[in-house]
């Protein structure tokens, strides 16, 4: 069965509504289900729910609070199997995936139950031996957060723990297109015991609840996961009501394969990488920048690897790249392959949509293209989907200067064998995250942002609470 699927307010799943939207299998182009819009007096009610909780929630004792985060992880563990299949139902990715994204939000409830039991504020000796003087964090208020339908689950529970754990309250707008697993999230912490009005959960459509709450002077920060054209509006607003922001936005990672590098590892690894969530990652690597004296060895493994990925509905056994979540990414992928055509780009395999089953799903060919110049819109524009263009270098300095060049720095990945050139290039990349020899940089204990127009602040790691929280000095005699 799919998810019933609600709005959740004040501690009520809310199912009836005068507007619903379809939800659409992308495999199959199926209607799921249909998912109820928020009205103007149910975004009241969350925004009346939420501030009245915060009195409560902001005085819960850190105890309190990490041992429902930590019971929101259990129930997600023992969940696992049907919130992955829904997201494989209405997002498209493998089920292998989903369910690994599950995993991953259960152990992101274990690090922020841990962490947040450390808020810790400070004492400043003072110079009055009769003074005491005091820096205290606290919660910054209600909160509110838009979250996007790649990580569905994943990119709505780092938001709901951290302003959770920080003493904050908070109404979240999830995806639309996949929105199954934001209701599931709001049975975890519904059934790990949550008091009603600390999470509200709202659907419609994205701008009009976005400017509705950001304008409301109840809400006090925004967070925002999404592409860099909506975060930089959304920030705009928040900036003219002086609220806080936290933006995880677009990225465009730059890929650097030196001559010593290990090829068969980084191509392998870098194709699977490459089509995980068929490439609708922030972080998937985006341009390949391979050193000439390996270029050619480097292309062929890599197109192997990629020309030998199953492709299918997600829920088949052995699908290894599913489905594009909605059909405005086919029609995208097909603008950015046309362009790489004028541009003088050579498909060196995919290029084209694919037709799988009854022909319904919103499916794209796995892609590589060679020769593009460094101004083809593969190279500048994020294409979120299965798409590699390949580049060559010769000089590792001409190669950082054209890694930095756009206005994106959110992850990157360097492979070389050299200590050296490992260092030197991740000391000048301007990005938030940087993996060397590997892809690891999207873990729980890890902070995760980006820095330029990929984005504010970070979430994970020890500074997930920092976006929640407001210093306060108290000087006493
Ligand atoms: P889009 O920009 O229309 O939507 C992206 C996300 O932002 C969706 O979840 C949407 O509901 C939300 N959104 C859009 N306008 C909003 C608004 N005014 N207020 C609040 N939320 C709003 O694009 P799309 O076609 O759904 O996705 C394509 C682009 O989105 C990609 O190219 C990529 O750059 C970006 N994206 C980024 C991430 C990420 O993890 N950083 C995730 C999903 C999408």
């Amino acid at each position: 069965m799919y998810e019933k699927l609600s709005m959740y307010i004040d501690g009520e799943f809310i199912d009836a509504a005068a507007k619903a939207q379809d939800v659409i299998n992308p495999a199959t182009g199926e209607v799921l289900g249909q998912l109820p819009h928020a009205s103007r007096q149910d975004l009241d009610r969350a925004l009346q729910a939420a501030e009245r909780a915060f009195v409560q929630w902001r005085q819960t004792s850190p105890v309190e609070r990490a041992r429902i985060l930590r019971r929101v992880g259990e129930l997600a563990r023992e969940r696992a199997a049907d919130i992955a299949r829904n997201i494989t139902l209405d997002q498209g990715k493998p089920l292998a995936e989903a369910t690994a994204e599950v995993q991953g939000c259960a152990e992101h409830c274990d690090w922020h139950a841990e962490e947040a039991r450390r808020i810790y504020g400070r004492i400043v000796p003072s110079r009055d031996a009769r003074m005491r003087q005091m820096v205290l964090r606290e919660p910054v208020g209600v909160c509110a957060a838009f979250t996007p339908w790649n990580f569905p689950l994943n990119q709505a529970i780092r938001k709901a723990l951290a302003a959770l754990g920080a003493g904050c309250t908070l109404i979240l707008k999830g995806p639309e297109d996949a929105p199954s697993a934001v209701v599931a999230m709001a049975r975890l912490f519904h059934d790990a015991g949550l008091p009603k009005g600390v999470l509200n959960i709202v659907w419609g459509v994205p701008s009009e609840i976005s400017t509705y709450l950001i304008e409301s002077p109840i809400v006090r920060k925004i967070s925002f996961t999404g592409s860099v054209p909506v975060g930089k509006e959304l920030s705009a607003l928040a900036g003219k009501h002086m609220k806080r922001v936290t933006m995880e936005l677009g990225g465009h990672s730059p890929v650097i394969v030196c001559n010593d590098a290990d090829i068969e590892a980084a191509a392998v690894g870098l194709a699977k990488f490459k089509l995980r969530n068929a490439g609708q990652v922030c972080i998937s690597p985006t341009r390949f920048y391979v050193q000439e004296g390996i270029f050619d060895a480097f292309a062929e493994r890599f197109v192997a690897q990629i020309e030998g990925t199953r492709v299918g509905d997600g829920l088949e056994q052995g699908t290894q790249m599913g489905p594009l979540a909605h059909a405005r990414r086919v029609d995208a992928m097909a603008a950015f392959i046309d362009d790489a055509h004028k541009r003088g780009g050579k498909v060196l395999t995919g290029g084209d949509r694919l037709t799988v089953g009854e022909g319904k799903g919103y499916f794209y060919a796995p892609t590589v293209i060679a020769g593009l110049p460094d101004d083809a819109r593969l190279m500048t524009e994020e294409p979120f989907g299965p798409v590699a263009p390949l580049t060559q270098f010769s000089e590792v300095d001409d190669v950082l200067r054209r890694a930095n060049s756009l206005p994106f720095g959110l992850a990157s990945y360097v492979f070389t064998t050299n200590l050296q050139t490992a260092h030197h290039i991740s000391s000048n990349l301007e990005v938030g995250m940087v993996g060397v020899n590997h892809f690891g940089v999207a873990l729980s204990e890890l902070p995760f942002g980006g820095v330029k127009d990929s984005g504010i602040g970070s979430e994970g790691g020890q500074e997930t609470f920092d976006g929640y929280l407001v210093t306060k000095t108290v000087t006493q005699i």
